[in-house]
């Protein structure tokens, strides 16, 4: 529910209220407007009606209204227009800019990370992303070189400056990632896994969460909701393709979510068209079409040498072609009104 209090209202009834919703089990959100202070109330929807009257009667309080939308941090109920978030490194993703993370689908050396680190670096992308902990379909497939991967994860932001976007698979893992990456990548396969949602919840870093491959908007933002409602404010959706009857491409991006989650979110929305295609000569135009229709960025594979890559590397881009879409992924941006700068 939202409690709107009156316009200009004093500052011991703001707390008060604040102090309330707690005291009633539910989770405040205050938004302090210029005239108006609204307070977002978060919680169990058993006592609604009750918790509404407390609330209604106590001073300064114009109204107290019920959130429709069933995400409801995720929704604009709570908190008009688009969010921005910041991201270690002075990045912000969010409205006006595109930002590209780029990097290996997989930590391998300390050579390999490094180098490409400084390629997508010179090409322009603003974040590193690598994955230390990797979940595969096969048991017995490479799985990731774990607390020595996110150690030369480290080494390449050192040599870079770029901030790193990193996967985490288990809620055991949360606070060894946490202390490494600077953002923590929930990846398709855990979109509904709730205790890893609940633990990256609690943290102070920002989280990309990816799309499941068969999860609808409505259920990708509920897993959005189940972070922002332990606390972290800082979720980035991430579109990488869904599983339909198409065989030709490894996944199929859905780009019309884009245009659906700007009407049902404020939350910032990129794109991989890596995983969305699976194929490298697909994702630069797969790029070029997620900033036309309105993302906040873009997240893609690239390897040095794509055919030595230990995962993805038909879907990773070379180095030159990776600086090419950049140059184009300029132009477009520029289009649509954005920078990348
Ligand atoms: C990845 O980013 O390397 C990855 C495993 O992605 P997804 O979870 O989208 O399959
Ligand atoms: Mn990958």
């Amino acid at each position: 529910m939202i409690v709107v209090m009156k316009a200009h209202t004093e500052k011991e009834n703001i707390e008060a209220i604040i102090e309330k919703i707690q005291t009633l089990g539910y989770l405040p959100h205050p938004i302090y407007g210029v005239e108006r202070t609204v307070v977002g109330a978060v919680g169990s929807e058993k006592e609604r009606e009750r918790v509404m009257e407390i609330l209604g009667n106590m001073p300064g309080v114009e109204r107290v209204v019920p959130i429709l939308k069933p995400y409801k941090l995720a929704s604009y109920e709570v908190k008009q227009g688009p969010s921005s978030i910041r991201i270690n490194g002075g990045i912000e993703i969010g409205p006006g800019k595109i930002r590209v993370i780029a990097g290996p689908c997989s930590v391998e050396t300390e050579e390999q990370i490094v180098e490409t680190a400084k390629i997508v670096k010179a090409a322009g992308a603003h974040a590193l992303r690598g994955g230390a902990y990797k979940p595969r379909t096969s048991p017995y497939a490479f799985q990731g070189m774990e607390k020595e991967g996110l150690k030369l994860l480290d080494i390449a932001r050192r040599e870079t400056g770029l901030p790193v976007v990193t996967e985490v698979l288990n809620p055991k893992d949360v606070d060894l990632v946490e202390a490494f990456a600077d953002v923590l990548q929930i990846g398709a396969r855990n979109v509904q896994n709730f205790p890893l949602l609940k633990a990256v919840g609690g943290i102070k870093k920002p989280v990309l969460l990816k799309r499941g491959m068969s999860t609808t908007i409505k259920e990708w933002l509920m897993s959005a909701e189940y972070i922002l409602s332990e606390g972290n404010q800082d979720v980035i959706l991430c579109e990488r393709g869904i599983r339909t009857f198409e065989t030709a491409t490894r996944n199929t991006l859905d780009l019309s979510a884009i245009p659906v989650l700007r009407e049902e979110t404020h939350l910032p929305v990129i794109v991989d068209p890596s995983h969305g295609t699976g194929y490298r000569s697909y994702v630069a135009p797969m790029a070029y079409a997620a900033i036309a229709a309105g993302c906040d960025g873009l997240m893609v594979e690239v390897h040095p040498r794509p055919d030595e890559a230990w995962s993805d590397g038909a879907q990773s881009l070379t180095p030159e072609m990776f600086s090419e879409m950049m140059a184009k992924v300029k132009i477009f941006t520029e289009a649509v009104g954005r920078s990348l700068d």
